[in-house]
């Protein structure tokens, strides 16, 4: 299949990387001079639980030089970039073009669909993780999923022929009917960990040092789940909630990824995680005051880095 990432930082570069493995041609598109310069002179080196290998078989470009138009072009740049991202790139957006984004947050499609026609943009979720250490180096490590399925909701056949595209490459890919579900209960868990941690420069481990941490990451939840509710979603609120109390006991000394973006200067996602549920909460008439407290407490710390 022939596919471009658009966004090729650490997920894009990941699952590029495994794609291409797999055998399908790849090319990754991103700003990042230095990355791409580093994958065409020395290949895109990944690490997983499977061993690390370079994997030279990648086209690389930045956005304005693509020239042909993919099957399948997944979106994985930072929520906030997308809009200019598909803007530079519509080479890449060919009349049958399928864009896939399994970027966190809400909004997504509609951001995509900008662009392309709503019947083939596909949205989903993934719990892989990935790391970018340094230009051309990747790494992942254990188990991970992808549920997704067409913003229109059918059964397409570009939504087959992705999910079988990924599943060839390792990546544990489920066409989902109920994707909007496992979309909103990673929304939760991140409105809860991710901001928490961006505002309190907390790991997700030390929000459990005082009873008010992991109180504030469920009261969170706990809203998410209300806004879901009254917006038709099913949600599965204990699992979320085992899924928090998991990491917090877990994954002690990650630094989510808004934390580490309030770290490097760099603006973090959160009007696509707590701004959409605020936003999502006022059109339902649901009150939730700590994750709009966040949302405001977070685009402060934005705002310092931007000035
Ligand atoms: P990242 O910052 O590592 O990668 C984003 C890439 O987009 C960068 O290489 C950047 O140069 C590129 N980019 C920015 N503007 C661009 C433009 N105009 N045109 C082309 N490329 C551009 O981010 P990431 O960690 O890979 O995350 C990507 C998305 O996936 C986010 O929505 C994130 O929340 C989600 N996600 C991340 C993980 C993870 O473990 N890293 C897991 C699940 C979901």
């Amino acid at each position: 299949m022939d596919i471009a990432i658009l966004g090729a930082g650490a997920m894009g570069s990941l699952f590029g990387g495994l794609l291409a493995e797999a055998g399908h041609r790849v090319t990754l598109v991103d700003i990042d001079d230095a990355h791409l310069g580093a994958i065409r002179s020395e290949g895109l080196r990944v690490t997983t639980d499977a061993g690390s290998r370079v994997i030279g078989d990648l086209c690389v470009c930045r956005p304005d030089e693509a020239e042909t138009a993919p099957e399948l072009l997944i979106v994985f740049t930072k929520t906030q970039h997308t809009d200019a991202a598909l803007a530079s790139a519509q080479a890449l957006l060919g009349s049958r073009t399928a864009v896939l984004s399994l970027q966190n947050g809400l909004g997504n499609v509609e951001r995509i669909a900008r662009y392309v026609p709503r019947e083939r943009v596909m949205v989903g979720m993934t719990t892989w993780p990935a790391d970018k250490s340094a230009p051309a180096q990747v790494s992942s490590h254990g188990a991970g999923e992808i549920r997704l399925m067409s913003a229109d909701g059918d059964m397409h056949e570009h939504v087959r022929r992705a999910a079988e595209a990924l599943n060839s490459a390792g990546l544990n890919c489920i066409a989902d009917p109920h994707v909007w579900s496992a979309i909103w209960q990673k929304v939760a868990f991140n409105a809860a960990l991710n901001s928490l941690c961006a505002l309190t420069q907390c790991t997700v481990g030390e929000l459990s040092n005082v009873p008010d941490g992991e109180a504030l990451t469920l009261k969170i939840v706990a809203e998410v789940a209300a806004v879901a509710r009254a917006s038709g979603i099913a949600f599965d609120e204990a699992h979320v909630v085992d899924t928090v109390r998991h990491a917090l006991a877990h994954h002690r000394a990650h630094r989510p990824s808004m934390l580490q973006d309030v770290l490097a200067g760099r603006q973090t996602e959160i009007e696509a995680i707590n701004g959409a549920v605020v936003a999502a909460a006022r059109a339902a008439g649901v009150a939730v005051p700590c994750t709009e407290c966040l949302l405001q407490l977070v685009r402060l710390v934005d705002a310092r880095g931007s000035h």
